[in-house]
């Protein structure tokens, strides 16, 4: 595997690499890697020749510095298990390098309100850091394919819309939740799991789907919501927020659409450990 920390060194090998209409794929993440990182590396791999990944704990997208800081980081362990895949290039840049005129300059988009619900609620500017990152991404990278996970459903859904107003070609593709044996949706955060939050932290995927079964059999969502928070305390978890809204605009569903388009949101604290996850109603098996 070839491992670049400059710009113009990865842009040089792709040029280099990218004969006869072999495809590129790229897997942007912030490391810490686990199984769920892995897949979109294996879906990639699937379907590209080339497929990057880059290693990048974007600065932009923290509201809170100590959270910035305290995010896990294991580049070396990274390195040795994206060769053993047979990734074909790793891309750890340094901020420098990623914002050579510095971290001000954002682009302005219009991403219809949805980056103000939920995650963007709770942590204000955290999309527009995330759009930057991904914008600047693939402007070194050019991918073909750019894959991402649909953990994050509402970063996936900001991301795609920045690729419709920017015109950008790139084709997303959303790969589910790769979860642990007991539910729990795998992220680099669950390293920071105390063992007894570990041990609460499989309540979130529960009650996401006793709410999706609720929802199906027309329960109110908002009697299903008031329900799960009460279930995701009860499991010493503290919701922040647990939505439902439609899988397109992000939007708080009215009782009166299809169940089937709805998708269950929620960020609880596990002690100190912020987690999010979410399920598509219609996903519920
Ligand atoms: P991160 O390193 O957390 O920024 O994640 C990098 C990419 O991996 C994002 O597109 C995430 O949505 C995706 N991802 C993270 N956790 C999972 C998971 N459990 N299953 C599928 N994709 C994931």
């Amino acid at each position: 595997m070839h491992l670049f920390q400059r710009t113009a060194d990865l842009q040089t090998f792709l040029r280099n690499t990218r004969t006869h209409n072999r495809s590129l794929g790229f897997v942007p993440t912030m490391g810490a890697l686990h199984a769920g990182h892995f897949r979109l590396i294996e879906r990639a791999l699937q379907q590209d020749q080339i497929v990057v990944c880059s290693i990048f704990v974007n600065p932009t997208q923290f509201n809170n510095s100590d959270d910035l800081k305290r995010y896990p980081r294991t580049p070396g362990k990274d390195l040795e298990a994206l060769a053993r895949v047979g990734c074909t290039a790793a891309f750890l840049p340094s901020v420098e390098e990623i914002y050579p005129t510095g971290t001000t300059f954002k682009r302005s988009l219009d991403f219809a309100g949805m980056d103000q619900r939920m995650e963007g609620a709770y942590r204000p500017g955290h999309f527009t850091g995330v759009a930057q990152v991904v914008h600047r991404l693939l402007a070194i990278v050019e991918a073909d394919r750019l894959y991402m996970g649909c953990k994050d459903f509402q970063q996936l859904a900001i991301v795609q819309s920045m690729i419709r107003q920017l015109a950008l070609p790139v084709q997303v593709v959303g790969v589910p939740t790769v979860r642990e044996t007991d539910g729990l949706a795998m992220s680099s955060r669950n390293a920071l799991l105390s063992k007894t939050a570990r041990a609460a932290a499989p309540a979130i995927y529960q009650t996401l789907r006793a709410a999706a079964e609720r929802l199906r059999a027309g329960t109110p969502p908002e009697e299903v919501q008031e329900w799960a928070r009460e279930q995701l305390a009860q499991a010493s978890l503290r919701p922040e927020y647990f939505e439902i809204v439609d899988q397109v605009r992000l939007e708080p569903v009215k009782k009166t659409t299809d169940p089937h388009n709805w998708v269950i949101c929620t960020a609880v604290w596990a002690e100190d450990v912020r987690l999010i996850d979410n399920l598509p109603v219609a996903e519920l098996a």
